[in-house]
């Protein structure tokens, strides 16, 4: 029987689309075998190639003058490609937001190679929030300005987008596809697949034509975009599973409404999560209200000494993976857009009920 789960990353997948897989697992499109076994350059994967792509377009509006690109190496592959693709024109000097910990392993890498100027950081206070724009101090030289839109652990969301003057890169691995954005406001986003794409070993990269040519001449061939722009993503065998299965998530997407129907869906999830925690003395959000995660919904206990039984009771409910990162303790209910809103209702009965016992 399957589970509500909540797991931060590798997370839930649309169960339509599982099943779709299995039943396509052992004679794909009637070829004998299964996707996994045939040439990434046959016409027929090349096709499965293509339509994540569109699909992909079609449910972000991806302008025409971006490419799309399918990589390996997850999120880490691409904030560590950012720097190596990034600082080859002009000076090597980059605008990047401290939010917490994906932000800092971001600056970390960017660090290797060249001068990073934290603009602001929300450190004072565990990174509990989002800093606001007017106290940032911009470089005027930067070669991009890098953020994370989702902090994923401490459950933080940007409820704006950075106005900046020179390109805007975002690691969206948390929050793409959950609501519109407006793709010509960065220079380039990228997000790991296996929270909100699908399974874990993809990376999706949307990059600004004119920033592929600003590549460090020492760039490994591996994390160079234009290269991978250049070869349709196939510049070496590109994981082919993992993309098909996206692809049918993109498909599956599509067919509930798209980022639009994903968005009201989201703020239903987590309203509904965030108004049971406000409304209770027994649990509590440690982020401020305006910047609240609608993916990633940290929250704790009056009396930590009752986590342990809370999760195992928890588990023992078919709430799956509700444990919080060490670095923020207490529980983290993932939202993601496969999980239904059914997995919500069922957690916050179970919250109530616990609460109850323990009182
Ligand atoms: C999960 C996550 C990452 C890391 O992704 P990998 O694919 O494991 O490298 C980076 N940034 C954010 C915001 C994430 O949520």
């Amino acid at each position: 029987m399957r589970k509500f789960n909540f797991c931060a990353g590798p997370a839930a997948l649309p169960e339509p689309v599982l099943l779709q897989a299995q039943q396509e697992l052992l004679d794909w499109r009637g070829l004998g075998c299964s996707v996994m076994e045939i040439s990434h350059r046959s016409p027929e994967f090349v096709e499965v190639a293509e339509r994540a792509e569109q699909d992909l377009r079609d449910l972000l509006s991806i302008p025409d003058n971006y490419k799309v690109l399918f990589l390996q190496g997850g999120a880490t592959g691409q904030f560590s490609a950012v720097p190596w693709n990034l600082f080859g024109a002009g000076e090597k000097v980059a605008d990047y937001i401290h939010t917490g910990q994906w932000a800092e392993k971001a600056i970390k890498e960017a660090r290797r190679y060249g001068q990073v100027n934290i603009v602001a950081s929300s450190e004072d206070r565990n990174f509990t929030y989002a800093p606001a724009a007017d106290s940032w101090q911009q470089s005027k030289n930067a070669a991009y300005f890098h953020y994370t839109p989702n902090e994923t652990i401490g459950g933080v969301e940007f409820d704006y987008v950075p106005d900046v003057s020179c390109p805007l890169v975002a690691d969206m691995s948390s929050n793409i596809l959950s609501h519109p954005i407006a793709v010509e406001k960065y220079g380039m986003i990228y997000a790991g697949a296996q929270k909100n794409i699908g399974p874990s070993g993809i990376a999706v990269a949307i990059v600004r034509d004119d920033l592929l040519d600003r590549a460090l001449p020492e760039i490994p061939r591996s994390l160079n975009w234009k290269v991978a722009a250049d070869a349709g993503s196939m510049d070496n065998t590109p994981p082919t599973f993992a993309w098909y299965l996206s692809g049918l998530v993109f498909q599956w997407l599509k067919a509930q409404g798209g980022v639009e129907a994903m968005a009201e869906l989201s703020l239903r999830k987590s309203g509904m999560l965030y108004d049971f925690i406000d409304g209770s003395d027994f649990y509590s959000s440690p982020v401020e209200k305006h910047c609240r995660s609608r993916m990633n919904v940290p929250f704790v206990l009056a009396d930590d000494a009752l986590d342990k039984v809370f999760l195992q009771k928890a588990e023992e409910a078919g709430l799956l993976n509700l444990k919080g990162h060490r670095s923020v303790g207490g529980m983290r209910a993932s939202l993601y857009n496969a999980v239904p809103v059914e997995a919500v209702e069922a957690l916050v009965s179970f919250m109530a009920d616990f609460e109850q016992r323990q009182a």
